[in-house]
């Protein structure tokens, strides 16, 4: 079977790509440097699937220790998550961003060139349709920009995967564009749990309905959408999880470069949302409105389209399906 690199592993969306990959029947084969995620995180993967992955806690910097993954196991594909991902951290310390983003990238492609591995699935964002793209977002408008230093990360990753294929026609890049993803595997092992202060609208929201902090802050409500909130495209974990995997499949036979978004295709505001979450766990969840953030835009989801046609892949979750597992984790999470 199928031997795949998962950079960022134990993280959140890449810890549910590795249970999903595993149920498969692949052979995941998990880097994680740990600094953004837990090591217990594999111990849970294999409470819920009854195998434990191959772990190596390594950062994908390290060009030694990644060689030395890749002369252990011979690895057909890699699906490059590792990352750091906050955007208002971003802006505070760039370099970091830069040098970690890019380095581990170029490092892993260097890597994977030493060893013939040529299918490389990638970690993108909605982010690099930039602030100027009308919605919703399909593929082939430009995506050149982004409105931070993590974005522009993607940005430049994007460049550099399209560039190597140019120069190796045989090489395969996916390049997968998640919308807003939320939500946690139905076991409530699984979920988005970042230290400190939560920046994204889910995890804050759980820490509001945990008793964790007192309310949550809506950041405005005089938008020019239908009821004054941001819209964004909210997709499951476990949905945007079995993409990946489609991609693999995907990627096996093919050549080139592809960008493809990964969302549901529908806008939901912050206050439809906050609204699902009470009604999918039975509460009344504290709020305020209170000004704009900084760099949002007022709305952006996804031309679907793509997903379906190319990789037969199509989101299944309801919003109140993320609701109800986010919550299911958080609540275990809080109670430890
Ligand atoms: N948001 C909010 N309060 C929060 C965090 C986020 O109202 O405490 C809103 C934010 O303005 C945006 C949406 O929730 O419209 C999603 O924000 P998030 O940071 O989760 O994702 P983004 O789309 O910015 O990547």
């Amino acid at each position: 079977m199928m031997n795949v690199l998962v950079t960022g592993g134990a993280g959140y969306i890449g810890s549910h790509t590795v249970v999903e990959l595993i149920n498969a029947g692949y052979e995941p084969i998990v880097v994680d440097d740990l600094s953004n995620a837990k090591e217990d995180v594999i111990d849970r993967i294999e409470i819920i699937t009854g195998k434990r992955p191959v772990f190596y806690k390594v950062d994908c910097k390290d060009k030694e220790a990644m060689r030395k993954v890749f002369s252990d196991n011979k690895i057909d594909s890699v699906i490059h998550f590792a990352a750091y991902k906050a955007v208002g951290e971003s802006v505070r310390i760039p370099l970091e961003y830069y040098r970690n983003n890019i380095d581990s990238t170029l490092t892993l492609m260097e890597v994977m060139e030493e060893f013939g591995c040529k299918k490389f699935v990638f970690s993108s964002s909605a982010t690099v349709y930039g602030p100027n793209n009308p919605y919703p977002y399909k593929e082939d408008m430009k995506a050149i920009e982004s409105s931070s230093p993590y974005g522009w990360t993607k940005v430049m990753i994007e460049r550099i995967l399209t560039d190597y294929v140019t120069a190796h026609p045989d090489y395969c890049a996916i390049l997968l564009r998640y919308f807003n993803p939320i939500g946690s595997h139905e076991s409530g092992l699984l979920g988005d749990d970042p230290n400190g202060i939560p920046n994204n609208l889910m995890p804050y929201i759980s820490r509001v309905a945990a008793g964790q902090l007192e309310k949550l802050t809506i950041y405005g409500d005089d938008y020019p959408t239908p009821d004054g909130t941001c819209q964004r495209d909210y997709l499951h974990v476990v949905d945007l999880a079995i993409g990946h995997l489609k991609a693999l499949e995907y990627a096996e036979n093919k050549e080139g470069v592809e960008a493809i978004n990964l969302g549901t295709g529908n806008g939901v505001s912050v206050m439809e949302l906050v609204h699902a979450f009470d009604k999918a766990n039975d509460m009344e969840l504290p709020y305020v409105i209170g000004p704009r953030r900084d760099g949002d835009l007022p709305a952006f989801w996804a031309d679907a389209e793509k997903a379906k046609t190319l990789l037969g892949w199509e989101a299944t979750h309801s919003v109140e399906d993320m609701c109800r597992s986010a919550w299911k984790f958080a609540k275990k999470a809080s109670e430890k």
